[in-house]
């Protein structure tokens, strides 16, 4: 008798062709993710990866809290395996009925035969199960329209399962399903949200994080590691490069009217966005802007920045509320840290009367008193990147 954990992931998404390649990536990312507690066996059939753990060694809390931070995956429970025999089934039953539907007032059994050599039917099944609750907790009823638990037993091919109750899955799509999106991350709420949102719909997150030291200083940049360890838990593997963007800061304040020293350093970001998501294989951007949040995120600042991607920018938070961002940042658990008070480089040098409703040409000529190209190539000389998998980081000389 071994527990066992069953991963359901929705079958809209997965119908026709695609099936077998959204399949087998979410098959290999549960394998990964397992492997972290312990020898399992991890296989998919009839919409449902089962992850059977080999011996004691597996850490099934562990194991359980992380299914849940798989995208793809549309709900999780925890089962009971046993032998594919009534007398099996019975009496793993009457061990598991006391620690699952004990207190419970209601229930109703639901039987899954996919062997159809069992000697049993369906309903003869329920009947059978039903009659072994029935008679082990004396208070409980069944209620076949609207149960307190539905107590499930599936015959399989190679055993039968017994389960009760799910819980929500992080659902979406399989990380990399949809290729892969450089995500502008500061350490603000916003951003990170964003990134997840994305994730959450299959991309693959890269990340690139602007910084002006001494401006800016290493504890914030340190902050902005935390927040990418929080988000890979969900992500996976994230590789953040870092950009210094102190001398073009230096430049657009000694030259530029300071009405539009954060549009300018917006535009210059959108250069290096471009240039890194060329260089790593990123087919979007993404940023946590939101409509009408700040003075740059009105639709007229923003179309004076957009005008410079030379790829989609991906803004999942556009039509969102803050607190609807907040929400999400304390599910991810990723806003204590956005709300520790470090400057970001948005933060220096910023304009008293930020334009909010700039003209493109104006935006162009205060750009013009700059040598654009040579500020963009140093600043992009300096790209260095962290490499952030589940809570360790490594920098990497580049
Ligand atoms: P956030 O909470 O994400 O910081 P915000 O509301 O503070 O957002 P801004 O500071 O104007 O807004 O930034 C808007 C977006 O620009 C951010 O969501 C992020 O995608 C990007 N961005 C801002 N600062 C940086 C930075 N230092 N490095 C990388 N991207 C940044
Ligand atoms: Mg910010």
């Amino acid at each position: 008798m071994t527990e066992i954990i069953l991963c359901k992931y929705g079958e809209i998404v997965l119908k026709g062709a695609n099936r077998k390649f959204f399949e087998s990536m979410l098959v290999r990312e549960v394998k990964r993710r397992m492997y972290l507690y312990g020898p399992a066996d991890v296989r998919a059939a009839q919409s449902t990866i089962t992850v059977d753990p080999l011996d004691d060694s597996f850490d099934m809390e562990g194991a359980y809290d992380e299914v849940k931070k798989i995208f793809g995956l549309v709900g999780v429970s925890r089962a009971l395996k046993v032998e594919k025999s009534m007398e099996a089934i019975t009496a793993g039953l009457r061990a598991w009925i006391p620690g699952h539907l004990a207190g419970l007032k209601t229930f109703k059994v639901e039987a899954k035969r996919s062997d159809k050599a069992f000697p049993l039917n369906s309903p003869q099944i329920c009947d059978e199960c039903g009659g072994v609750i029935l008679s082990t907790l004396p208070h409980i009823r069944v209620d076949v329209h609207n149960p307190d638990v539905v107590v499930r037993v599936e015959i399989r091919d190679t055993a039968a399962y017994i389960h009760a109750g799910q819980d929500k899955g992080a659902g979406g799509m399989p990380v990399g399903s949809a290729g892969r999106a450089l995500l502008l991350l500061s350490g603000g709420i916003d951003s990170p949200v964003a990134g997840h949102m994305m994730a959450k719909r299959g991309v693959k997150i890269e990340a690139l994080h602007f910084e002006s030291f001494p401006y800016t200083s290493e504890r914030a940049r340190e902050k902005v590691v935390d927040l990418a360890k929080k988000m890979s838990l969900y992500c996976g593997e994230i590789h953040m490069h870092v950009i210094s963007v102190t001398k073009i800061q230096e430049a657009i304040n000694e030259h530029c009217e300071e009405d539009y020293f954060t549009l300018l350093l917006r535009r210059f970001m959108m250069r290096l966005a471009n240039m890194t998501a060329e260089k790593y294989g990123c087919g979007a951007l993404v940023t946590g802007e939101s409509l009408g949040q700040v003075a740059s995120q009105t639709m007229e600042a923003l179309n004076v920045t957009n005008v410079i991607a030379d790829r989609p920018v991906f803004r999942p938070c556009i039509g969102m509320d803050k607190e609807e961002i907040i929400e999400i940042s304390r599910r991810i658990d990723t806003f204590d840290i956005s709300i520790e008070p470090f400057e970001d480089c948005c933060t220096v040098f910023t304009p008293r009367h930020p334009r909010t409703k700039p003209v493109l040409w104006k935006v162009e000529r205060e750009e013009n008193k700059l040598d654009v190209d040579t500020l963009v190539k140093e600043a992009f000389e300096s790209l260095y990147t962290i490499k952030i998998t589940r809570g360790e980081a490594e920098t990497t000389g580049e």
